[in-house]
């Protein structure tokens, strides 16, 4: 390690690391549910289930909290978001359901939203624990189908095909199911193993099977599984960082946000983990304000993002912007990543060059150079799909190529998610998984023989 680099564990004790990685929201209790529910206007045609990507009937679950039915308001949502658990967790509500909510709009009387999301969490924690899975399964019809992929959208996929009868056998490269609900949301917003509980539940309505550490592309072959079951959904997700080049990427300290996100969700003990003193994180979406909050809640002194142009332009909402901030996260704009300099190695600091937004967007150098001292550089400037070698779909814009309802250009094949185009959230992941099911278990039906 070069001299005055300082990248250690245990920065803070057991207890304070305890704290900082529990839950971010509290969960509301009987009496807070029944308050938030009764702030509902119950709109007609309610500009909160056209937010929602998945279609939740918002008001109607939450009439049915109201009225003390939270089975049924559970049901509401599960029947169309079998992950209603974790999205009630990790959507980013003030851009979806509750930035739609006509009490968000309602300024002048410093009104703010219904909680939607507490309350769709509220109901499904009520029936995630429960013993019995809550939809019943359809007579066998002995039609099979290979999913690959067990993120949000492959689970949801495998839930809807199940549910009309069929038999699912889920096959995941990692070792463990769930994708980023396991390896890459923020550790506080899924705490508690909450993606394996709702993992159970889900594939406790039986005809579901998961296989992991079997990838597509290493054990397995699509042109094989496509022989070996009557239809096949790929749910890859993006498994590519896209590279930073620029001098000095390889140097040790540096590092891929999603990749020290995925050990730090691993960790059997945070107090372990190793983190630098100072960081520096490159990017201006969700993954770099992730990256930043929860290195800085490891115990790193200084944590600052840079972002190569200004807040209006982050990817990052300005809810999660100011998250950061909270939590003591330097958030700087127009800086372009020049270099990455070390000493011995490793990093020490990193350089970038002050921009302006030109003519038609843009962006120009002032001629200002800013040197960041770190001892560790995080990468957070985005994901991309990691396209088949053999006999895969048609891709278009660096991803499956699909038409509605997540067909692909093999008629077999389905896919839906993060490998394909659109939003890259949890919410999405599962609408598309719902609706390729659906379509899917139409061309089953058809099937001749
Ligand atoms: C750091 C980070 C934080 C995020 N935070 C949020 C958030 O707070 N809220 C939100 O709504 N969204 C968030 N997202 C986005 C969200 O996690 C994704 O949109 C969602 O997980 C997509 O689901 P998916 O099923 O398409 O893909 P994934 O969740 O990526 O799952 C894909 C699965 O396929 C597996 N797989 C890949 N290739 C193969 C193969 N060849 N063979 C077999 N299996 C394979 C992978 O291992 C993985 O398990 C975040 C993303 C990141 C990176
Ligand atoms: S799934 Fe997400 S966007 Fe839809 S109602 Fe629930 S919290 Fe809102």
């Amino acid at each position: 390690m070069a001299d005055g680099v300082d990248i250690r564990a245990g920065w803070l004790n057991g207890a304070t690391l305890a704290e900082n990685f529990a839950d971010v929201h509290r969960p509301l209790d009987l009496a807070g549910a029944l308050v938030e529910a009764n702030r509902c206007y119950f709109c007609y045609d309610a500009p909160c289930i056209a937010a929602c990507p998945t279609g939740i009937d918002v008001p109607g679950f939450i009439r049915a909290i109201a009225t003390g039915n939270v089975t049924g308001a559970a049901m509401t949502i599960l029947t169309e978001n079998i992950l209603g658990g974790s999205c009630a967790r990790v959507c980013p509500t003030e851009i979806l359901c509750q930035g739609a909510c006509v009490r968000s709009n309602d300024n002048s009387r410093g009104d703010r939203s219904v909680e939607i999301g507490l309350l769709q969490r509220y109901a499904t924690d009520h029936v995630n624990t429960a013993t019995r899975h809550p939809f019943a399964r359809a007579p066998a019809t002995g039609r099979t189908v290979a999913v690959v992929g067990a993120g949000p959208a492959g689970l949801a996929c495998a839930h809807g095909l199940a549910r009309q009868g069929h038999d699912v056998i889920v096959f995941e490269a990692r070792g463990k199911p769930g994708g980023l609900n396991e390896y890459g949301i923020a550790a506080y917003k899924l705490p508690d193993d909450f993606a394996q509980e709702e993992i159970s539940f889900i594939t406790a309505i039986g005809g579901i099977e998961i296989h992991p550490d079997r990838a597509l592309g290493r054990e397995l072959s699509l042109t094989q599984l496509r022989m070996d079951f009557d239809a096949v959904f790929l749910g890859l997700g993006q498994d590519g960082a896209r590279a930073l080049e620029v001098p000095g990427a390889g140097l040790a300290g540096v590092q891929n946000a999603v990749d020290y996100i995925a050990a730090l969700r691993q960790a059997d003990d945070l107090a372990n983990l190793p983190v630098g003193r100072r960081i520096v994180v490159i990017g201006g979406g969700n993954t770099a304000i992730d990256i930043a909050v929860q290195t800085k809640r490891l115990g790193a002194e200084d944590v600052t993002i840079c972002y190569r142009r200004g807040p209006a332009q982050m990817g990052a909402t300005p809810h999660e912007q100011d998250f950061a901030r909270i939590n003591g996260v330097r958030v700087k704009h127009w800086l372009r990543p020049l270099r990455l300099d070390g000493l011995d190695g490793a990093v020490t600091a990193a350089v970038f060059a002050t921009v302006a937004q030109g003519d038609g967007g843009s962006l120009m150098d002032t001629g200002d150079e800013q040197s960041i001292p770190c001892d560790m550089v995080f990468k957070a400037v985005g994901q991309s799909f990691v396209p088949l070698s053999d006999g895969g779909p048609d891709i278009a814009a660096g991803r499956i190529a699909v038409g509605p309802n997540g067909q692909t250009s093999l008629p077999d094949v389905w896919a839906g998610g993060d490998c394909v185009a659109g939003d890259d959230l949890t919410v999405q992941a599962v609408q598309d998984g719902k609706l390729a099911a659906r379509a899917m278990d139409l061309f089953l039906q058809n099937l001749e023989t």
